[in-house]
């Protein structure tokens, strides 16, 4: 089927636009023309692009020139003009950045490169959240409006032409179009180019629907086409009676509002009526409410359906009087009426600000333009100085956002300051809990760098890699934040519940009572209900977490006296009770000891007195309230803790390949040259790192050197040690335990 004229722009015909076209078309315009220079842009694109052809044919030139000429004739000035001829160099010939901003300057070459920019990405997937991530990367990536605004005349005439393409190409691009690109111009105000492009969109992706509604409204042109004459005639000359003066014209609706329209309201052609609409131009504010009057003295409006969008303009800040009304045949049909100026920007949208923008040099903050410019941006609240942003063009339209895309090109918008791991999040759940690292633009980089607008990230995982306490500090979005708190909560609750069971059940030893015998009394189930628990595993982890206290729960469950009854067996072969227990305990799950890795973790935590290391011998103290404290067995702390045998627990490491401990050694040195130089080096030998270290001189001509440093276990220590102690000089090396009870001052209380 052959495109239908009328769904052309009205000029160019499809063919050849000569370079002196766009000339005079500017100057048409009454815009700012250097023949020189556009001349001269026009040369060096040609002898780039002379050995291309397009897909028609015709040689690839004939693309810029018509990109250009839309420009031109959208009455943008010399600059877009400029950009619309080289706007394919950088992409399509060999050209590079360097060459073209000696040759034309820094102003064109940026443009240049974001129209260029803006093309790599391809819009994949359709719902309408992903559409307008997508337009708003888009609108994001352009820090020049101007940008969008070639990219638009690009588009265009790639729709203008795209009968040339395959099949395939011809859907894809046309989707796009239609949820990418119409948006847009409609954003910009621009309703003459977004009605272009959906029409020619609508036309490739559904030729069926686009013949069916173009034939039957051509039917129904040629039918209504005296009753549209009558109704012409007799608003003319009302108004003229009435002494407005005004032009009146006349048009069918675009095919795809039309389309658009029947598709939402569930009707089929035939029952459509207002796909006509006269509008009238006044000369005037006052004129276009006196138009209305007279048009509703003609003719009766239906009810509901006058808008006022000059009291109440659209957010692109479209204004105009919309009204419908019933024909004497009892055809409807719609008016519009708007003011000159109301009409250009409604055409025009933000080239008609381009016309006010020359040869201003000061524009007024009061300036509708302004307004109208700052408020279609939806800018009110970033705009400091108007002035500026007037000056430069240079929008930033969502300085809060940045768009990252999937290695299949999904898009998704994030807070400034994001990284990968947020990114990992939001694609997926799992993805976030087992990411071990993350490609960006294919280099691999740290967790922490913050995503730039347009990255591509590939995210790395690890089935064994879990979320930290750390990675809290990794991340910016709420979602990534609050899945990570759910997991550790999670986890932390697990490792409660276990320490509470294993507690209770020591406690139930020690006045051999059975469990089962304690947890189905009926005294059992009134004490959860009074304490608000509603099952056994919740008891466990308020033990586990030291809200409750095990004895108190027996002697609530199973009465005082009854305890006192059986005395407490002495805390005599703990291990033995321990390892009893552990054979006994008559329910599944994990039995052995509570696993112990490095930090982060609350529930059992390396005691800061003496830091024990993998490969020590360690012990758990159940503190009150704040998990498990693991100490070396020798530690003087917790010898003096345990006296208390029935809060101590069995510990064992858990050790992951990369865990490092902190360890604190205090060394005694004579007080030599170089021997700080030595020691660091033995140290670092040993492949240990030096989070810090002091130095005391004393007058004795010794000195004593502090040092903690990283240590993966006992091993690594011994081997340290070994390595310190042979440099000549080194009088003594101690690991360091504060032997105070400090640490444990709160645990006892
Ligand atoms: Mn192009």
């Amino acid at each position: 089927m052959p495109l239908a004229k009328s769904l052309r722009p009205p000029v160019p015909p499809p063919g050849v636009v000569r370079f002196e076209e766009i000339l005079s078309c500017l100057s048409e315009h009454g815009r700012a023309v250097d023949p020189g220079f556009l001349r001269s842009v026009y040369d060096f694109s040609s002898e780039m692009h002379k050995d291309q052809t397009r897909r028609s044919g015709e040689p690839y030139m004939t693309h810029p020139l018509n990109v250009a000429w839309l420009l031109a004739d959208l009455k943008f000035d010399q600059t877009c003009v400029a950009v619309g001829l080289l706007h394919d160099v950088l992409e399509d010939t060999l050209t590079d950045r360097e060459v073209l901003e000696k040759e034309f300057g820094a102003e064109v070459t940026e443009l240049v490169d974001g129209v260029t920019k803006i093309g790599r990405h391809e819009y994949v997937r359709r719902d309408e959240a992903q559409a307008e991530t997508f337009r708003k990367m888009i609108l994001a990536s352009a820090k020049d409006i101007r940008v969008i605004v070639v990219k638009l005349a690009d588009r265009l005439h790639n729709m203008e032409t795209l009968e040339h393409m395959p099949a395939e190409s011809r859907r894809r691009i046309s989707r796009e179009t239609l949820e990418i690109y119409a948006p847009i111009a409609h954003r910009l105000g621009m309703a003459r180019v977004k009605g272009d492009l959906e029409d020619l969109a609508f036309f490739h992706l559904y030729p069926h629907q686009f013949a069916e509604l173009y034939s039957k409204i051509a039917e129904k042109m040629k039918v209504g086409q005296a009753a549209t004459d009558r109704i012409r005639e007799r608003l003319a000359k009302s108004l003229e009676t009435a002494g407005i003066d005004a032009e009146i014209s006349f048009r069918v609706k675009r095919y795809y509002s039309i389309y658009e329209k029947l598709r939402r309201q569930g009707i089929d052609i035939s029952q459509l009526y207002d796909f006509l609409a006269f509008r009238i131009v006044t000369g005037s504010l006052k004129d276009t409410y006196a138009a209305l009057g007279i048009v509703h003295q003609n003719w009766r409006p239906i009810p509901g359906r006058f808008k006022d969008y000059i009291a109440m303009p659209k957010p692109n800040l479209y204004q105009s009087l919309h009204t419908t009304t019933v024909g004497d045949q009892g055809q409807p049909f719609e008016v519009q009426i708007r003011t000159r100026d109301m009409d250009l920007v409604a055409e025009e949208g933000i080239a008609a600000h381009w016309r006010y923008k020359e040869g201003k040099a000061e524009p007024l903050a009061s300036d509708p333009n302004i307004v109208w410019l700052r408020q279609l941006l939806e800018w009110q609240k970033e705009v400091q100085d108007p002035r500026t942003f007037l000056t430069t063009l240079k929008v930033d339209l969502y300085p809060d956002e940045v768009y990252a895309f999937t290695p299949k090109g999904e898009v998704f918008s994030f807070p400034r300051g994001a990284t990968p791991l947020d990114f990992a999040y939001r694609v997926h759940t799992d993805l976030g809990h087992h990411c071990a690292g993350s490609r960006v633009n294919g280099k691999l980089v740290p967790l922490r760098t913050p995503l730039q607008n347009g990255d591509m990230v590939e995210v790395l995982t690890n089935s064994s890699r879990t979320p930290s306490r750390d990675w809290l500090n990794l991340v910016v979005t709420s979602r990534a934040k609050s899945k990570i708190r759910q997991w550790l909560n999670t986890q932390q609750k697990q490792r409660a519940m276990e320490i509470g069971r294993r507690l209770f059940d020591k406690e139930l030893r020690k006045y051999g009572l059975s469990l089962r015998k304690v947890t189905d009394s009926s005294d059992f189930a009134v004490y959860l209900q009074s304490e608000g628990l509603s099952k056994l595993e919740d008891l466990y982890s308020r033990i586990g977490f030291g809200k409750t206290e095990s004895r108190h729960v027996l002697e609530r469950v199973v009465g005082q006296e009854k305890l006192s009854e059986t005395p407490e067996k002495p805390g005599r072969l703990r291990q033995a009770v321990n390892t009893a227990v552990n054979k006994i305990l008559p329910f599944g799950g994990a039995t052995g000891p509570i696993t112990v890795k490095g930090h982060g973790d609350l529930l059992a935590y390396l005691a800061k007195c003496c830091n024990p290391l993998p490969g020590e011998e360690i012990v758990g103290y159940i503190t009150r309230g704040r998990g498990v404290s693991v100490h070396r067995v020798d530690c003087p702390n917790v010898q003096n803790l345990l006296y208390n045998p029935e809060r101590e627990i069995e510990v064992r490491w858990d050790q992951q390949k990369n865990d490092v401990y902190q360890v604190s050694l205090l060394i005694e040195v004579e007080d030599q040259q170089g021997m700080l130089a030595r020691l660091t080096d033995a140290i670092t030998r040993t492949g240990s790192n030096i989070n810090s270290m002091e130095a005391d001189t004393h007058e004795t001509g010794r000195a004593s050197i502090s040092i903690v440093c990283q240590l993966r276990d006992r091993k690594h220590l011994d081997k340290l040690l070994k390595e310190v102690r042979a440099i000549a000089g080194v009088l003594r090396v101690n690991r360091r335990t504060s032997g105070g009870v400090g640490t444990h001052l709160e645990a006892l209380s």
